[in-house]
């Protein structure tokens, strides 16, 4: 690191935060800053691996944000022609029936029986006394928020697995609006019949039409274009 030139800037990493604050000092006539990246490619966790023919997302595989200024920029800007607009159609399978996201508003095509779990432990969850003590974890948190029933049919497997570490090790104060906090009245509505109302933070979505990946030589071909103009760049080991 000791022969590095010396720049006024040094950003860690080429994720989408590090491409963005290069992006952003290039658009102010800055180019003395240097980009430290200790992978091979760009992207951070934007990037898609491809492997005979498959493509693997390391977690992005679709893009949303509510913030108008990131929504012009990389929709309109950075990434237009490249970029297909969908509506939201996700689903959870279990109990043998697809649930539309989200699922604790969604209950009505799954058994009774689970319907019954799911509802009774929301409101014991409810009924409990306030206490003082927040959650210790994540998991203590779902168990809290959402009862046992949903709890064990959809909030801890489904976090298991999309963030692939123990709930217990994690803590809760990222989730904000991202997860749709059950209000009974709405809870029972869509346990009885479709909901017309959607609900989540991302009902509206972009997909790339080709994938973030690869190269890693800004300014020569390549394919994630937020990075056109950003210039500085090297990888390195891990500081
Ligand atoms: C499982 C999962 C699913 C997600 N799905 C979506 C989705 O579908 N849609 C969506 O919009 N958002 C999604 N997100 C959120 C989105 O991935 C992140 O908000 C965004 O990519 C974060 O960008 P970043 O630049 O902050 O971090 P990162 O993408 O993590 O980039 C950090 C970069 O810094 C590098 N780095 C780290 N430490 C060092 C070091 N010491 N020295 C040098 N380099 C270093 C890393 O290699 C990496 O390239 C998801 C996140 C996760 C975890």
């Amino acid at each position: 690191m000791n022969d590095l030139p010396h720049y006024p800037t040094v950003i860690l990493g080429a994720g989408l935060c590090g491409l963005s604050a290069a992006y952003h000092l290039e658009e102010k006539g800055i180019s003395d800053y240097l980009i430290l990246e200790r992978d091979f490619k760009v992207g951070g966790l934007t990037r898609t691996e491809v492997f005979e023919g498959f493509s693997f997302d390391h977690a992005i595989h679709v893009w949303y944000s509510r913030d108008p200024y990131a929504e012009e920029l990389i929709c309109r800007k950075l990434l237009q022609g490249n970029l297909l607009r969908q509506t939201r159609r996700s689903y959870c399978y279990s109990a043998g029936v697809y649930t539309e996201f989200p699922y604790q508003l969604n209950l009505h095509r799954l058994p009774p029986r689970i319907i019954h779990k799911n509802i009774m432990g929301l409101i014991e969850a409810r009924c409990e006394l306030p206490r003082e003590e927040s959650p210790l974890h994540f998991e203590a948190w779902i168990y809290r928020t959402f009862g046992q029933g949903i709890a064990e049919n959809f909030m801890i497997p489904y976090n298991r697995r999309q963030w692939a570490w123990n709930l217990q090790e994690m803590n809760y104060d990222w989730i904000a609006d991202r997860v749709p906090m059950p209000d009974i009245g709405e809870v029972l509505q869509g346990a009885l019949q479709p909901q017309e109302k959607k609900y989540g933070s991302n009902q509206v979505f972009w997909s790339l039409l080709s994938k973030i990946s690869q190269n890693v030589d800004f300014g020569h071909d390549n394919p994630f274009r937020i990075s056109e103009g950003v210039k500085n760049f090297k990888t390195t080991p891990p500081i």
